[in-house]
């Protein structure tokens, strides 16, 4: 399409249309044609096909028809919304001058268009683009290469809340960074998008990777680039960060500008998130758990579903942010706990702010798409609203003695600008167009000029109702309408048949002037209707300038408010997570878990909130509670359960509770227990069920085994593990081996918190040696051949597995199952010496104890030595660095 040639032969419209498509490479371009975006060549081939929409011919190119196909401009978001969920990004293109100023520069002279803006999944701010309950993140991945290690960091924005945060990574944990933020797009060098080392990160996210020229994350601009955008000097005011922080930030907003080209999103200063504040959940864990989405991709099913009864949008995206990111820091966590402390003890305050929580509408994005000078009369409307419910929520909170976290919300909702509710409450009508260019929001009374134009207005509106009357009284011509379109105005149509007396006489000709002769109508005009037309379209005119005026002080107003209405929208989601939490804690009897700094992990009464719920959707009977108590016992050190049981017992299920109450705590909710006292953990792993992954061509076992080495060798003694079922999908004494291994390797190395679910029976007498380790079963009764599952956890081992019990639960015919009961028992008979039950006298323990004992007993190394033996504060640069060589040496 760009060669000379193309060029050469293009009519001028083309010519500029080919242009700007070569300016825009990888979008579909929206060339803006009167009331139409119309797209061409194979940008409508493509767009036709995904939108299910015509694709037609226009002009020709290069002797070639042009295919081309249009979508409506009033209808546009709503195309562009499937485009951008389709992974398409369009660039729009408007004509941005007066066509009347094209035309006096010469006929042939094309209006001129430019793109105004690139819309991309991660820079949306349209309402209906947006999901009401979800964030939308755009993020910046930078890499710098020094001397060490290479340095990640992230930068992630919402344009349309004005979000933005950073944080640094490191290559073993950054995918798991990136899906605890769950970005719609992620932005980063086309050097690290090739980066074999990266690629199975990139695979993972998918079409949500972009990669964009290495000049965007250029770290020697960044802190300028920073700061220009923001407006200031210097950072320092903001924090400090590392130089690949400051290249994420510094690409993110640039990607910003890029997309949204003339305009500026009101961004938050970047707000630093440090590793440590928040609970580590590697990617498997997140997937396997179904926090915000299931296995299968869908919401329902999973926790946030069964836990957020928000009513507002900021609420909705506070409360699966904090799911997302729960805290691993005692006070923080129970700064939010103490709110639903509180909430949980006035119930009828609760219930009176979500009463007034639901009034309020999504403030944070209609201020945005205000300042993007994208928004309409209902983005003011809705900060008018949200104004005005805040007030209520401040008139309920200041009556009584507020916990913290809640204290400081209501100091931020007071702080809302009540000048300009009132300014906006006495200029806004109560219904209010979508777009301020049909006017009529202003409400009669606010602007005395205004209700002077609208009156002529409507006065000139009854002159020609009137007018009708008496033409058709005067031609006797009942009738006679007089009508209005956008081509003609206003007009008088009578039907053919009928014209006689308006054609007749000379008098006649010279007072209805003809305009138009239609198949069975004519039309024409008089000067009386022509003058009236114009002192109704003068008023019009006059009543919209005044109206545009008004709403550009509106947004004025507002934007300069921009900060405070910020602050007061995240105090009112603050509130309705709390009070949210605390209803749900009411509905469902959770309660308040102790959360410290110490390795407890004791749970009376645990349930699974997921599953109870299903339970009580579908009256399929109670949900049994369970213990769990992992706390330390005569050590430091957490304990590790080893859960037998049939299949169908429960054992997933109870995994699962206690990895999910673990994250509810931290996250600062109520769990489903009846009670729960939590050691802060550091990291979550779960290796759960048998995720297939087979479409990257991993076997079941190869997947199994690289989420089980994750686990082995990051899980730290602060660490909860989950681990259901390892060795299953190999030979029986593999398996066994390696579950054997990893159960005393987690004992011994990681000394992590842990339950370890396994149908290997012989891995019980574990418990003899490793002192942490018990065993606990999911209890059954046997009752004439068949097996009732109590789903009871109790302590000790299964007896057996109950296999063949399930597998006639499950209707395999009655033949096969008698006949796998004759082998069992003949296998049973031949295995009475079970090799796996010598093991635990013939196999020393694992090798790690070993190792470390004798670690101690020979002593600190040289390099230790060597280490003990610097004094920093002695030194100077130079000869730490001297020093630094030497024991790099010593390896
Ligand atoms: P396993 O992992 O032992 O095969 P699951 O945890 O998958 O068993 O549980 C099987 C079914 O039993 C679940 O679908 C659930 O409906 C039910 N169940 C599990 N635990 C409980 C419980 N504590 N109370 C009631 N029903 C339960």
């Amino acid at each position: 399409l760009v060669s000379e040639e193309s060029r050469a032969t293009a009519t001028p419209m083309m010519e500029q249309y080919i242009e700007i498509k070569a300016n825009n490479p990888g979008s579909l371009l929206f060339y803006r044609m009167g009331d139409f975006y119309e797209l061409f060549f194979e940008d409508a081939v493509e767009a036709a096909r995904a939108l299910g929409i015509t694709l037609t011919k226009r002009g020709q190119h290069m002797g070639q028809d042009i295919p081309m196909c249009g979508v409506p401009i009033h209808a546009a978001d709503d195309y562009l919304q499937k485009l951008i969920s389709l992974g398409f990004r369009v660039a729009v293109c408007e004509q941005v001058e007066d066509p009347a100023e094209a035309k006096r520069r010469g006929s042939k002279s094309v209006v001129k268009r430019d793109v105004v803006r690139l819309v991309t999944p991660g820079t949306l701010t349209e309402e209906k683009l947006l999901s009401p309950s979800e964030s939308n993140y755009l993020m910046a991945l930078a890499r710098i290469r020094g001397t060490s290690e290479p340095q990640l960091a992230l930068a992630w924005i919402d344009i349309s809340t004005g979000v933005f945060r950073l944080a640094e990574s490191d290559q073993s944990r950054l995918l798991a960074d990136i899906l605890r933020i769950d970005p719609r797009e992620l932005i980063l060098p086309d050097t690290m998008f090739h980066d074999p080392e990266l690629k199975p990160v990139f695979d993972v996210l998918g079409k949500v990777a972009v990669p964009q020229p290495g000049v965007l994350f250029d770290s020697a601009t960044a802190e300028r680039r920073v700061t220009r955008y923001f407006g200031v000097g210097t950072l320092d005011g903001f924090g400090s960060f590392s130089r690949a922080e400051l290249a994420a930030a510094a690409a993110a907003v640039a990607y910003v500008e890029k997309t949204q080209i003339s305009e500026r999103p009101p961004l938050g200063i970047p707000e630093r998130e440090s590793a440590a504040s928040t609970l580590f959940i590697d990617p498997a864990t997140r997937g396997n758990l179904e926090l915000t989405r299931t296995l299968s991709g869908e919401r329902e099913g999973t926790l946030l579903k069964a836990i957020d009864r928000t009513v507002t949008g900021g609420g909705a995206r506070l409360i699966a942010e904090r799911l997302m990111s729960p805290l691993t820091n005692p006070a923080q966590i129970n700064r939010r706990l103490d709110s639903i402390s509180f909430l949980r003890e006035e119930p009828s305050l609760c219930s009176d702010l979500r009463a007034s929580l639901k009034q309020v509408p999504d403030m944070p994005r209609a201020l945005s798409r205000l300042a993007l000078d994208r928004g309409g009369p209902r983005d003011l409307g809705a900060i008018l609203q949200g104004l005005r419910a805040a007030r209520d929520v401040v008139a309920f909170l200041e009556r009584a003695m507020l916990p913290e976290e809640l204290g400081e919300a209501l100091t931020d909702l007071q702080a809302l600008p009540q000048a300009l509710e009132r300014h906006l409450g006495e200029m806004l009508a109560d219904e209010l167009p979508l777009l301020k260019r049909d006017g009529g929001f202003l409400r009669d009374g606010a602007h005395e000029a205004l209700d002077e134009a609208r009156a002529l207005r409507d006065q000139s509106r009854r002159v020609i109702a009137g007018l009708q009357l008496q033409y058709a009284e005067e031609t006797g011509i009942r009738s006679l309408k007089i009508k209005h379109n956008n081509v003609l105005g206003y007009f008088i149509e009578v039907t053919a048949g009928n014209a006689g007396p308006m054609t007749d006489s000379p008098e006649a000709k010279a007072r209805f002037i003809h305009r138009q002769t239609m198949a069975n109508a004519m039309r024409f005009t008089t000067t009386e209707l022509a003058d009236l037309e114009s002192r109704i379209a003068n008023a019009a005119d006059r009543a919209l300038s005044i109206e545009l005026a008004a709403f550009d002080r509106m947004v004025e107003g507002v934007t300069a408010e921009a900060e405070a209405i910020k602050r007061g929208a995240r105090a009112i989601a603050a509130v309705d997570v709390a009070a949210g939490l605390a209803l749900l804690a009411e509905e469902w009897g959770y309660n308040r878990p102790a959360v410290d700094d110490s390795r407890m992990f004791t749970i009376e009464g645990g349930r699974h909130p997921v599953v109870e719920q299903a339970l009580r959707r579908h009256s399929s009977g109670p949900f049994i509670a369970n213990d769990c108590d992992l706390s330390p016992q005569g050590s430091e050190f957490g304990a590790l359960w080893l859960l037998t049981g049939p299949n169908m017992g429960g054992k997933s299920t109870f995994l699962r509770q206690n990895a999910l109450i673990a994250i509810l705590a931290q996250m600062g909710s109520f769990v489903p227990a009846a009670s729960a006292h939590i050691g802060v953990v550091d990291r979550l792993f779960s290796r759960v069920g048998a995720s297939d992954d087979l479409a990257r061509g991993r076997s079941t076992f190869m997947v199994e085994m690289v989420e089980t080495a994750a686990i082995l060798n990051q899980a730290t003694d602060r660490s909860l593990v989950i681990l259901d079922e390892i060795g299953r999908g190999t030979a029986t004494f593999d398996g066994l081996s390696i579950a054997w291994a990893a159960v005393e390797h987690l004992h011994e190395a990681n000394r992590c918190r842990g339950l370890f679910a396994t149908h290997f029976h012989e891995l019980t007498v574990l418990s003899e040696k490793l002192n942490r380790l018990s065993n606990a079963t999911m209890r059954v009764k046997e009752w004439d051949g068949e097996v009732i599952f109590l789903h009871e956890v109790g302590p000790g081992a299964a007896d057996r597995s109950y296999g063949i019990q399930v597998a006639r639960l499950a209707g395999l015919p009655p033949s096969v199952v008698a006949r796998a009961r004759d082998v069992l028992t003949k296998l049973e008979d031949s295995d009475r010496k079970n090799p796996a039950s010598q093991l635990i006298d013939d196999l020393p323990l694992f090798q790690v104890a070993v190792l470390r004992e004798e670690q101690r007993k020979a002593g600190p190394s040289k390099i230790e030595e060597a280490l003990k033996s610097i004094n920093p504060d002695d030194m100077t640069p130079r000869e730490a660095l001297e020093a630094l060589y030497a024991l790099k040496k010593q390896l």
